[in-house]
């Protein structure tokens, strides 16, 4: 056998074995047999295969290791237990908040795309978009009655407020208790139509959307449906469905944003006079802000520490953080006074109060809910994050795209619509693919929660994916519709959600943070197989339990590393051309094997940056970012194929399918690239640049060839425009100033021959178009156009010159209303005082 031979043969075998994650004993057997042969080989050449010199020891050596390791008790002393030692000193420690942030909420998809080999069957189960008779004439009936009442322009500038009209038919409808139970007077909506309803009213009016959003999402009204005593429930639950109480939650101050849990609001739990009788209480003193609807409410959920040096409790001095709902009316509460979150309407402000004292009995779960708060609060977040704001920036992406794609066809400039010119295709390509990949993975992630998982990873990067893409998608829109989209009034229909970006940006964890610090880093050590075992196993405080847990954990880590070693330099060596394919792949087998391959690829390098970081992972947030982008990619591009089967494999959908995944797979690539180029252990950096990039680079971005077809397909009323931009408010009114786009794209295209013949004789000098000048007739009369066409003509012109016509006012009907109402940017400390 040659040595060339041989060697061929030792790799494919290692490669067997370490993608099979065979157990050390084969690694032995493998060791010995590859030293028998090479022994033999060498003494083929004059050497004599009984005597055992220096080369014929070190051929045996890895047999004998792996094959002394193969030994428990052996493994045990010289590799368990070292490591068991050392690693305790750098994975990360996890406080008492992180771990209920950790243990908060449940592991899904994320964990098979941190395994390498995601198994299909796991997303394809989860059910496509599904309501029930109710949902559905909800979101066909009251959602779609209450988008035709908003008028924005009134919300957002004249009023600057939500009108009493929309308040009382959101509380009569009960768009307020979507998520309370029917049992307690709410209307019981699975997550998914919560999601869908809630969407609807968003590319409406995001101002509007808050008021149903809030009590809706992480607030009084969820925590008292999971956690709270039966008298509260049957308190406060059929008052809050049916919106005779508002709420707002009050987590936020102004020194504790990002990081909520270090809130300097403090209760004392202690004894008191509550309506005349001496009761055990919380004496609490408070400074939020930021709060939404707080300058509406009528009950403010409260997040405070609670200490009780009494010990009345029996539960020692500090006891936690903990919620209590208080009715805004309460003495010592103060609350009424708004900030104005980027010029918007809808109610938020601070709140605060000193010495204020409240029964124990309002704590949300009553006394054995002290110092529960922050798990509660994780565990609602957990899901909540999927839905709201997921919720609106799917829909705002696809109403920034319905109504840009009807813009750039109307809008004509050097004689054609702008939307078919290549620079602005390129922005409205990309709209396209926000507005299918936000739906696409809104809707599989609603579903879930809807099936009752609480995807605390996927929830998260949900949240910051979903709300930077809409951003990208108001700016795309922006730039398209140049002058039109800048000037304010009321025929603008961009600029609310121009406003609001900030906001989704902000709020439920500050994007920076959930992409650089939760995303990923949590994710980790959340969905990782083996890594949360492991630190449990070092946490345990019994040694030797955690011992034989951390045996068992680290041993199935070491395989899980060397199958994913040797499965992604296979696959990348192949291409992923070998990678099994799900069952009925459909037209997009490739695409599923490409993710197989990145998912690899990705299982490799977040492996490694756990293992060799460990706790110093928080602090290397621009790695922790990437890693967090390349999971989001993966995630987001698996919800796209997903979404395509769900909706049956439309044909004409392919390209959108194409560009989507092409791009995802590219920045995965980059997210990938810029974490290995950037890896501060120079050793790992060089090998796993080797194993994910052996050949170099294999993702290129969707070729313009295909982001061009989809930019043309939703310049054109029909299916796949109507597809993308579905489950949004579409309003057919020529007197509404987005209903006015649908009347006149439907013209424009109709017009579009007879356009074309009068643009060409406008150019040949036979008919000419300005201001003074009947250039209809004119054309008519010279027989360039027919009368029906000379007169549809003229019906474009009028609607299209509504179209993009921009207000213009008084200067004394613009003077900012409150000009001459003070203000004040201080709380517990300033006003409280006065
Ligand atoms: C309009 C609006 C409505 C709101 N509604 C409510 C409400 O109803 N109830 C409520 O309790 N709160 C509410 N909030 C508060 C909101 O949740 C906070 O604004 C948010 O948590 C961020 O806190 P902060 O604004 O103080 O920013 P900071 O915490 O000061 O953060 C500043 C920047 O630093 C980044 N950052 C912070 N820490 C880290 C880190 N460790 N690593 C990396 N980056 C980091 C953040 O991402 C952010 O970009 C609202 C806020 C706004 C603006």
């Amino acid at each position: 056998m040659s040595t060339l031979v041989f060697l061929m043969l030792l790799v494919a075998a290692m490669f067997v074995l370490g993608m099979r994650r065979a157990p050390l004993w084969t690694w032995a057997v493998l060791a010995g047999v590859a030293a028998l042969l090479w022994q033999a080989g060498i003494a083929d050449r004059g050497y004599n295969l009984g005597r055992l010199g220096f080369w014929q020891i070190l051929g045996w050596l890895p047999a004998l290791v792996l094959g002394l390791l193969s030994v428990r008790a052996i493994r045990r002393a010289l590799v368990v237990a070292p490591a068991f030692r050392a690693i305790s000193g750098v994975m990360p420690k996890v406080s008492e908040t992180e771990r209920q942030a950790l243990d908060a909420g449940t592991v899904g998809f994320d964990a098979q795309l941190f395994s390498g080999r995601p198994d299909w069957s796991k997303l394809r189960e989860v059910p496509a978009i599904t309501l029930n008779d109710e949902e559905q004439a909800f979101l066909d009936g009251p959602t779609e009655a209450l988008c035709a009442m908003i008028d924005d322009w009134q919300v957002r500038f004249r009023s600057k407020e939500i009108p009493d009209e929309i308040w009382r038919f959101a509380r009569e409808k009960g768009f307020l208790g979507m998520l309370i139970s029917k049992d307690h007077g709410g209307l019981g909506f699975s997550a998914q139509a919560q999601s869908l309803i809630l969407g609807k009213i968003a590319s409406r009016s995001p101002d509007v959307v808050t008021i149903v959003m809030v009590p809706n999402s992480l607030g009084p009204g969820e925590l008292i449906e999971k956690y709270g005593t039966d008298a509260q429930k049957a308190h406060w639950l059929p008052r809050l469905a049916r919106g005779e109480e508002i709420p707002c939650f009050s987590l936020t101050g102004p020194t504790s944003g990002s990081d909520a849990a270090t809130m300097r609001d403090i209760g004392v739990v202690t004894r008191g006079l509550h309506e005349g009788q001496e009761v055990l209480g919380i004496r609490l003193t408070w400074d939020k802000r930021y709060i939404t609807l707080g300058p509406k409410a009528t009950v403010v959920g409260l997040a405070f520490r609670l200490f009780d040096p009494e010990d009345l409790l029996g539960g020692g001095d500090d006891v936690g953080i903990t919620v209590a709902l208080i009715p805004a009316s309460h003495p010592g509460v103060n609350i009424g006074r708004r900030h104005l979150p980027s010029g918007a309407a809808f109610p938020n402000g601070p709140n605060w109060g000193k010495d204020v004292f409240i029964p124990i009995d309002w704590v949300i779960g009553g006394e054995k809910m002290a110092g529960q708060g922050w798990r509660m609060l994780m565990e609602c977040l957990a899901a909540g994050r999927a839905i709201s704001l997921p919720s609106s920036a799917a829909a705002g992406a696809k109403a920034m795209l319905r109504f840009t794609s009807a813009y750039g066809r109307i809008r004509r400039q050097f004689g054609l619509p702008v939307a078919r010119m290549e620079g602005i295709e390129e922005p409205l390509a990309r709209m396209v693919e926000t507005a299918y990949v936000n739906e696409a993975a809104r809707a599989v992630t609603a579903s879930m929660v809807s099936r009752g998982e609480k995807p605390s990873v996927i929830s998260a990067l949900m949240k910051y994916q979903t709300t930077e893409r809409m951003r990208s998608a108001v700016n795309d829109a922006m730039d398209i519709h140049g002058g039109r989209g800048i000037c304010d009034g009321p025929s603008n229909y961009l600029q609310s959600a121009y406003q609001m970006v900030p906001v989704g940006i902000t709020v439920e964890g500050a994007n920076i943070l959930t992409r650089s610090l939760i995303a990923f880093a949590q994710g980790a050590l959340r969905s990782h197989p083996y890594l949360f075992k492991e630190i449990q196993a070092l946490q345990e405080s019994e040694r030797e339990r955690g011992l034989a847990d951390f045996e068992r954990a680290f041993l199935a880590h070491a395989s899980f590393t060397v199958a994913n070693f040797f499965g992604a330099a296979f696959h990348n060596l192949t291409g992923g051309l070998l990678i099994e394919l799900p069952e009925k792949p459909g037209v997009h087998g490739q695409w599923y094997r490409q993710l197989v391959r990145a998912s690899r690829n990705f299982a490799l390098v977040a492996d490694l940056t756990v293992a060799l970081l460990g706790g110093g992972m928080k602090v290397k947030q621009r790695l922790t970012g990437r890693l967090a982008d390349a999971l989001s990619e993966l995630y987001l591009t698996s919800c796209v194929l997903k979404r395509f089967e769900d909706d049956g494999s439309p044909e004409a959908d392919q390209p959108i399918v194409e560009m989507a995944v092409r791009n995802g797979l590219y920045r995965f690539q980059e997210a990938l690239r810029g974490t290995i180029d950037n890896f501060p252990v120079m050793p790992a950096r060089i090998v796993m640049r080797w194993i994910v990039f052996p050949l170099g680079a294999p993702y290129r971005p969707a070729p313009d060839r295909v982001s061009q077809q989809a930019a043309r397909l939703v310049v054109q009323p029909g299916e796949v425009r109507d597809r993308l931009t579905r489950h949004i408010y579409v309003s057919h009114d020529p007197d509404d100033p987005t209903g006015l786009l649908e009347v006149t794209l439907a013209k424009v295209v109709e017009a579009e021959p007879a356009e074309r013949k009068l643009e060409r004789a406008v150019r040949a000098g036979i008919v000419r178009r300005y201001h003074d000048r009947d250039w209809f007739k004119e054309a008519v009369d010279k027989g360039v156009l027919t009368e029906a066409e000379g007169g549809l003509l003229r019906e474009v012109e009028a609607l299209t010159s509504r179209v993009v016509a921009v207000d213009h006012f008084d200067p004394a009907e613009v003077k900012p209303s409150f000009a001459a109402v003070g203000h004040n940017s201080q709380g517990l400390d300033g006003l409280a005082a006065e």
